[in-house]
């Protein structure tokens, strides 16, 4: 059975601290929110997080929270600030220091890793940069530390990579099998991705990878959700979809400060709508809404995957 919905009440409050960072090692092709060198002092963000009450807070930023020297200090700060939980996000180039892995490590209680292939040429391309060899070390001294199970990875979904999806989970099942999540996020057309179709694929187009992919990772005993992908283009594997999940939860199926979706036609008569992430605006102005199509299903039908 599945639990009742209970409109605008959040099971689990994670405050994003933006300003882990202000600069980064990478240069990503399709990062959203890209750095702009604008620096909060700790301090501040300590204090700010002392006063809200927050106990779990996610470290992320415009650009890479391992880049800021600062970090030990943060992560120190935050835990006499009360902070329970701890989640880093990184794409753990700078994790290849033993010695700093070790000791930012000691601090974090999870890891999201900014990992866009596992074909070094694809990850340079997608970075624009010559780090592959760097991130996989990072990971391998996450792995060393006994910290593999504290792993998410976060594979954004672009042009470059669409087609190796089920690659990538057979890499993840043999690189990193005791991770404790895959999440396979399709781009936003935000930031530096700029409305690019050699950046931004459609839904049709990934959709079958992605369904491969996801298969593949269930197969493998391995958990995974897809994220920002209309239910629509998920048929047959819609309990899979993280925002499907956050609605199966009793949360809204969009996180906080994303944008809202799309107010296309299809959307309006479908009986999916509650919990869809829908097409975000800046997908329907490069593609339009054709690929959507209503749904008759009830959402409380679909049953969802192991998260
Ligand atoms: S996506 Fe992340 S790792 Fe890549 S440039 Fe943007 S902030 Fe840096
Ligand atoms: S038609 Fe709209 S609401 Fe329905 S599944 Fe597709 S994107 Fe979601």
């Amino acid at each position: 059975m599945r639990k009742v919905p209970v409109p605008g009440k959040w099971i689990s409050r994670q405050e994003c601290l933006a300003d882990a960072s202000y600069t980064c090692n990478l240069f990503c092709r399709y990062c959203h929110n890209p750095p702009s060198g604008a620096r909060t002092e700790i301090g501040t963000v300590i204090e700010r997080v002392r006063r809200s009450g927050v106990k779990s807070v996610s470290l992320e930023g415009c650009g890479e929270p391992t880049t800021n020297p600062e970090l030990p200090g943060l992560i120190g700060g935050l835990r006499r600030a009360g902070v329970r939980d701890i989640m880093l996000s990184t794409n753990a180039v700078a994790l290849s220091d033993g010695k700093l892995c070790a000791r930012i490590a000691r601090g974090v209680d999870f890891f999201t890793v900014n990992f866009p292939s596992h074909v070094e040429a694809v990850y340079n391309g997608a970075t624009r940069s010559v780090k592959y060899v760097q991130a996989v070390k990072g990971l391998r001294n996450l792995s060393r530390l006994g910290l593999e199970e504290k792993v998410r990875f976060f594979h954004i979904i672009f042009r470059d990579n669409y087609r190796l999806l089920p690659d990538f989970v057979a890499w993840v099942t043999a690189s990193h099998p005791k991770c404790s999540l895959v999440n396979l996020t399709f781009v936003r057309n935000k930031g530096r991705v700029n409305d690019d179709k050699g950046i931004l694929p459609r839904y049709s187009e990934a959709g079958p990878f992605i369904k491969i992919a996801l298969a593949r990772a269930k197969l493998a005993g391995l958990r995974a959700v897809v994220q920002n992908m209309p239910l629509c283009a998920l048929k047959n594997f819609e309990g899979f979809s993280f925002e499907y999940q956050r609605w199966r939860r009793g949360d809204e199926p969009l996180e906080g400060g994303l944008d809202r979706p799309a107010p296309a036609a299809a959307c309006r008569k479908c009986s999916l709508a509650p919990a869809c992430c829908g097409a975000r605006p800046d997908y329907v102005r490069v593609y339009g809404a054709g690929e959507l199509k209503a749904s008759k299903t009830g959402p409380a039908t679909i049953k969802p995957e192991k998260f």
